[in-house]
């Protein structure tokens, strides 16, 4: 396997499709990242099999709590949102729910007012944490604010990311070959 000067093989863990890599070049470290969809595991060249097992699971363990810390679920959304509503919109934003959905390809959320019901693409899990916060407050806004006038822009610019946020979503879509709508990232 080229620079790795090692053996490299795929095992498939549950669901996960993991690549062990073994480099003579390392002596102790063991490291591990996600490429595609699957990880990768960096390991010495002279681990033996049972070391390799040891290693492999506890890199799994540690990228899947980091993967948890960044893919929150519907009730740590929620959890988040009410959070968000405090800091930005003095609480007045009250969702009654908030959801990840795999139906929205050209948005990164929705909202009804009507209900107070939040929707956020699972475009945005993994995103960093900032954009996922602006993406959740931007649907707040809109609970009390439903169009993208001047007083709705107003609401968030409490939010010290909004920009940078919008910039970074703007540029993911750009990439992506998505059309949205300047200055919109829901309708
Ligand atoms: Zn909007």
């Amino acid at each position: 396997m080229g620079i790795f000067g090692g053996l490299a093989y795929v095992l498939i863990v549950d669901t996960d499709e993991i690549e062990v890599r073994r480099s003579r070049r390392r002596r102790r470290t063991v490291s591990a990242y996600r490429e595609g969809g699957r990880t990768i595991v960096l390991i010495p060249s002279r681990f033996s099999a049972a070391e390799e097992r040891t290693w492999v699971e506890a890199m799994m363990r540690k990228l899947a709590a980091g993967d948890k810390r960044r893919r929150p679920s519907d009730q740590q959304l929620l959890e988040r949102a009410a959070d968000l509503s405090r800091r930005y919109l003095g609480g007045l934003a009250k969702p009654l729910s908030i959801a990840w959905v795999t139906n929205q390809s050209s948005r990164w959320g929705s909202c009804t007012p009507a209900d107070g019901t939040i929707r956020i693409s699972v475009r945005v899990k993994g995103m960093p944490p900032w954009v996922l916060d602006y993406v959740i407050l931007h649907e707040l806004t809109h609970l009390l604010q439903p169009g993208h006038g001047r007083e709705f822009w107003s609401l968030l610019e409490s939010y010290p990311r909004t920009e940078r946020a919008r910039g970074y979503l703007e540029g993911v879509a750009a990439t992506a070959g998505l059309h949205t709508p300047e200055n919109q990232i829901d309708h």
